[in-house]
């Protein structure tokens, strides 16, 4: 039984053999739009390895030295809740965006997009020409000039994946890290992985996938249908005004030319016309094809335009605006709202120091000593925060008659790095055990009390462990 056109992927022909696609090129407002969005994207993802902002780079995960650099922010290992909230951001993010502009991520901010429709296809048609070009170039045999053309395409490929691969790989590195990497590859052999893996997965994107990652890899396309409603925006073919189809000199056809031009420049192969494709992403390359036709018949564009199902059925002529409001966009909005107020508070009253105080391992929990008093070994953790080197001191919040030993009396704890101190608690036996507070002051106004329990074991005991 023959599929229905809908129900057939264009990319994939007779016998599930790949079509290649040759998509056209077309300026037009919307293409404009997309590609400074992407330029700007692209610049910020690559960047931010290899410049420093308060004397870190801009964007780096330091594994080893648990924290994270994030365009100014530090974020250390004990940060996890932060990060808990940033990842619930992006999730409702997704889900408020997608219901109100549908999939504008695929089209203008994922790297794939980013990647293949402003460096890749560009570069393409520079060396091997237009779509006609380049199919013409395909299908005729390998003369020099074809094979001197495939060579520096290819090689093209190569140095952007490289470059990508490099600056992801300076993500967990650093730049002196990557460098170091490159040059001697068994320095850093998670690296040289992470780099070479990256690096072949982009090449044969670049090279062979495109569009199929977009069609058969990536989850959010599926995901996508239970965040839309009919409400939401996406590119969509008016088939009230363009149905009938026809000549241009036709009075009973519709706007519809049928000159398939938006079919043409689709870098998924899909014809919009046929409804809303789960191959869509929303990259209006139709939208300029289409309305450029618009334009030269004298009519008016919009005939395919980024709009409702509700609006393109006539059901709902409101605006944007107020069509925004309705219960799913209102929800992942307060969603959204929620962990955002929550992070910023948090951030807010987050203290430049971080405290923790436990019994020292490998010691026992507390221990006789030949002058009738107790002793309970400590480790004293302090986080310091800021990137400016701290000096702590530590004291007892009440004295009675407890004693505490701080071996070298000052604790210097470097910027953005967190470090372990011994301290020794002692009491008179016959104080038993209760609970004991510390104050930590550093010479920065910085102060907070930490309490621990001190043991004591039975007093009829007289102490513990020796
Ligand atoms: S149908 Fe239009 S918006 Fe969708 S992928 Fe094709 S050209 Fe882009
Ligand atoms: S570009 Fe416009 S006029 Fe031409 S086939 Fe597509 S929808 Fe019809």
């Amino acid at each position: 039984m023959a599929l229905a056109d809908n129900d057939t992927v264009t990319t994939i022909g007779e016998g599930g053999k790949r079509v290649w696609l040759y998509p056209k090129w077309l300026r037009g407002r919307m293409l404009t739009r997309r590609t400074v969005v992407h330029w700007v994207l692209l610049v910020l993802l690559l960047i931010g390895p290899w410049i420093d902002i308060g004397g870190h780079p801009a964007t780096r995960i330091d594994i080893p030295g648990r924290r994270m650099y994030f365009w100014g922010a530090t974020l250390m290992a004990t940060d996890g809740a932060y990060m808990l909230f940033a990842a619930g951001i992006i999730v409702f993010s997704v889900f408020f965006f997608t219901a109100l502009f549908g999939r504008a991520w695929c089209g203008w901010s994922c790297p794939q997009t980013v990647f293949i429709e402003s460096l890749i296809r560009p570069f393409e048609r520079l060396i091997e020409g237009d779509a006609s070009a380049r199919r013409k170039l395909d299908a005729g045999p390998w003369t020099r000039s074809k094979v001197i053309k495939k060579a520096i395409k290819y090689a093209f490929y190569l140095v952007v994946a490289g470059t990508i691969g490099t600056t992801f790989t300076a993500y967990f590195l650093g730049r002196g890290g990557v460098i170091e990497a490159q040059l001697d590859p068994l320095s850093h052999p998670g690296g040289t992985a992470v780099f070479v893996g990256i690096t072949a997965a982009l090449l044969f994107d670049f090279a062979y996938f495109r569009e199929q990652t977009c069609l058969v890899v990536c989850p959010y396309g599926r995901f996508q249908s239970v965040l839309l409603d009919a409400d939401s925006l996406a590119v969509g073919y008016d088939e009230r005004r363009g149905e009938p189809r026809g000549k241009a000199n036709n009075p009973a056809a519709g706007d519809c030319v049928d000159c398939k031009a938006c079919v043409r420049v689709c870098p998924t192969g899909i014809d919009i016309r046929k409804g809303n494709q789960m191959e869509c992403v929303q990259c209006m390359a139709c939208i300029d094809a289409c309305d450029d036709i618009m334009v030269k018949l004298q009519r008016e564009p919009g005939l395919i335009r980024l709009d409702s199902q509700r609006r393109f059925a006539k059901e709902d002529e409101r605006g944007f605006a107020k069509r925004a409001l309705r219960p799913r966009v209102i929800a992942y909005g307060l969603g959204l709202i929620a962990v955002l107020s929550i992070l910023v508070v948090a951030i807010g009253v987050r203290q430049p120091v971080g405290l923790d105080l436990h019994r020292m391992s490998g010691t026992p929990p507390y221990a006789a000593m030949g002058d009738r008093r107790i002793q309970n070994s400590l480790e004293l953790r302090i986080q310091n925060r800021r990137g400016e080197a701290r000096s702590f001191t530590v004291e007892l919040v009440d004295e009675d008659g407890t004693e505490l030993l701080v071996p070298g009396g000052e604790l210097v704890v470097e910027g953005e790095t967190t470090r372990q101190f011994p301290v020794f608690v002692l009491r008179p036996a016959a104080l038993g055990g209760g609970d004991v507070l510390l104050r930590v002051r550093d010479d920065q106004g910085f102060s907070d009390e930490i309490a621990i329990e001190f043991l004591a074991g039975s007093r009829e005991a007289g102490g513990g462990q020796q």
